[in-house]
């Protein structure tokens, strides 16, 4: 299949208002494309050259693509960067700027999607002395090759800029009905091997080439990270147990959610993130510990890193251990904050997939492999059938500080990628009528009044995500939480992902003056959630949808993907709860 046909689907993606024209012109691209092409097709619509967790990166800044564009249209460098800033965008430059060179030069050949992959990974794995030339030759001679609007697709691409935002459930319906028929049909299947193994394309794969049985087959392995198990929510102790009986109770630490990877050959340690991605190199500090406390020749540990305040002999909140998310001078800031690991899951050990034994077992075991020492521990809790218990360890928490506790039901296996009630999470904050943060996706941005009007922003479009129609849905306007210089920082981010008009995957009633992939999930703290005609999370025919009181960002940009924020129904749930806060709770704080 020519990577024209492809280019010609995502304009069409990118012209749609409509989330389910997207899935329809997808699936009936899937049907199309032949099973050797399916994987590099998928890759392609998740605007990625390889699953994240293989951490392979095309590592070209816009200068070096600039460069690229100047060669292959003949064109000044000062040229392009003139039609850069007028466009904003040089995927439009690329194409503006190839399409008279063509007419003098038309390619002999169009590239399929699979030479056109080929090209872009060789380019991505060019590395060491010399490579920022060698990099802009190659993509000048792949430039060289393709028409306008695939050399459109091909710079968005390499820069990371496609803006589509097909997202994954998009790409899983559509596969099922390529294959199927039906949406829904094969989507199960699909979603399974997708949680165990993180590669939406080899399962893509694996279904064209092997058909459905062989999707079943998709065991755990030591490398490909699965896709972490979430937790749902009640609004009290009592109510925990009323659900799931007897139960572990842990504390809830605020930090990040690491899986870590061990293989028998050549003691390979890697650390994947909650949306799959590498880690390994910002941890050294923790790997170290591992070879050092950990008894087994491989394993899948999951835990939460957490930064440590050594002088106060206390956890940092997770504003400071975020910055510990860095590619540079790694080692100097482990040193500077150093993390403990809580660890509290055990999902593979010597061989053996752990995932189907309840998690009693699994913690015996997580147990007896972990040596005594600093880094590396096991997450405090305690095993009760008694709500009065688990309130009193929740109370404990919260006064020292953590975020509350998630209480697990002792018999169940671990569910990849699912959020049940296998386990439930209690957050309190002392401060709200509201006990819960909300986990909202940035769909937009208006532009500053005031003082704002200098940075060109000031507020955020949030939204909350409606799973079933996998769409995100408006919930508020935020305009406070941030420090000037990061309403300058988040309008850049920003703008490298905003489109012209609203995402076909959002909905929306309120006019953002600018408009961008839902992509950012922030946390958002808010006084109450209150009933709104202008939003519509929640928001049925006659009835207004869901808004937040006094909404303010916490912290940054959190590590979660748009559709692992807080969904829709959730926000139906916490405002049935919020009837139920407890007086003493408001009392006690006056
Ligand atoms: P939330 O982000 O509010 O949905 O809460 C779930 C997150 O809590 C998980 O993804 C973990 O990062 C974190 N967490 C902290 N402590 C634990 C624990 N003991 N068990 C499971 N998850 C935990």
């Amino acid at each position: 299949m020519l990577f024209l046909e492809l280019a010609r689907v995502f304009e069409k993606v990118e012209g749609t208002t409509k989330r389910l024209e997207m899935f329809e012109i997808l699936s009936s691209f899937f049907k199309k494309v032949s099973r050797t092409e399916i994987d590099e097709t998928v890759y392609f619509s998740q605007e990625k050259l390889v699953p994240s967790f293989k951490g392979i990166e095309f590592n070209m800044a816009e200068k070096m693509v600039e460069r690229a564009i100047a060669k292959a249209s003949g064109r000044k460098i000062s040229e392009v960067e003139k039609l850069y800033k007028k466009k904003g965008d040089l995927g439009l430059v690329a194409e503006q700027f190839l399409v008279r060179k063509q007419k003098t030069l038309i390619p002999s050949r169009k590239l399929s999607i699979t030479e056109v992959y080929e090209k872009l990974m060789k380019i991505a794995m060019v590395g060491g002395a010399g490579s920022v030339e060698r990099k802009i030759g190659m993509l000048n001679g792949l430039l060289t090759h393709l028409s306008s609007i695939e050399a459109r697709y091909v710079v968005r691409f390499v820069l990371g800029r496609m803006r589509l935002g097909i997202g994954d459930p998009t790409i899983m319906d559509s596969l099922s009905k390529a294959v199927s028929g039906d949406r829904m049909k094969l989507r199960p299947e699909i979603e399974r091997a997708y949680n165990l193994c993180s590669d939406l394309a080899l399962v893509a794969s694996t279904l064209f080439k092997k058909g459905v049985k062989s999707l079943r087959k998709f065991k755990v392995q030591v490398g490909s990270p699965i896709r972490m198990a979430l937790a749902e929510r009640l609004p009290n102790a009592k109510d925990i147990i009323k659900k799931i009986g007897k139960c572990a109770v842990e504390t809830k630490y605020d930090g990040f959610r690491l899986q870590i990877h061990k293989k028998k050959k050549g003691n390979k340690i890697e650390i994947f993130s909650r949306n799959q991605e590498q880690m390994t190199h910002m941890f050294p500090d923790i790997i170290a510990a591992l070879k050092k406390q950990i008894k087994a020749e491989s394993f899948i540990i999951e835990g939460e890193a957490v930064g440590y305040n050594e002088e106060a002999d206390e956890l940092f909140p997770f504003q400071v251990t975020i910055t510990r998310k860095r590619k540079h001078k790694v080692k100097e800031k482990a040193q500077k904050l150093p993390v403990v690991l809580f660890s509290f899951d055990i999902l593979y050990l010597n061989g053996n997939d752990l995932t189907q034994k309840p998690y009693h077992e699994r913690g015996s075991l997580l147990k007896k492999i972990i040596r005594k020492g600093f880094v590396i521990r096991l997450a405090e809790k305690i095993v009760t059938k008694d709500p009065e218990k688990l309130e009193k360890f929740f109370e404990e928490n919260i006064s020292r500080g953590t975020e509350g506790i998630i209480a697990k039901r002792l018999d169940s296996g671990y569910q990849a990628g699912a959020r049940n009630f296998n386990w439930i999470k209690l957050k309190r904050s002392y401060k709200s009528e509201l006990k819960d943060t909300i986990d909202v996706v940035i769909v937009g941005y208006f532009k500053g009044r005031g003082k704002r009007v200098k940075f060109g922003i000031g507020a955020l479009l949030g939204t909350v995500y409606d799973k079933k129609k996998d769409e995100f849905k408006t919930i508020a306007r935020i305009g406070s939480g941030l420090s000037e210089k990061k309403w300058v920082e988040i309008r850049k981010i920003l703008d490298k992902i905003k489109v012209k008009k609203k995402h076909a995957r959002v909905d929306s009633l309120i006019k953002a003056d600018i408009w961008c992939i839902p992509k950012y999930v922030f946390t958002i703290k808010a006084d109450e959630i209150t009933k709104s005609p202008m939003h519509t999370a929640g928001k049925k025919k006659n009835e207004p949808g869901y808004a937040l009181r006094f909404p303010r960002i916490q912290g940054w940009i959190r590590d979660k993907k748009e559709d692992d924020s807080t969904t829709v129904k959730e926000i139906e749930k916490l405002f049935r709860m919020q009837k139920h806060v407890s007086t003493r709770f408001r009392i006690k704080n006056k």
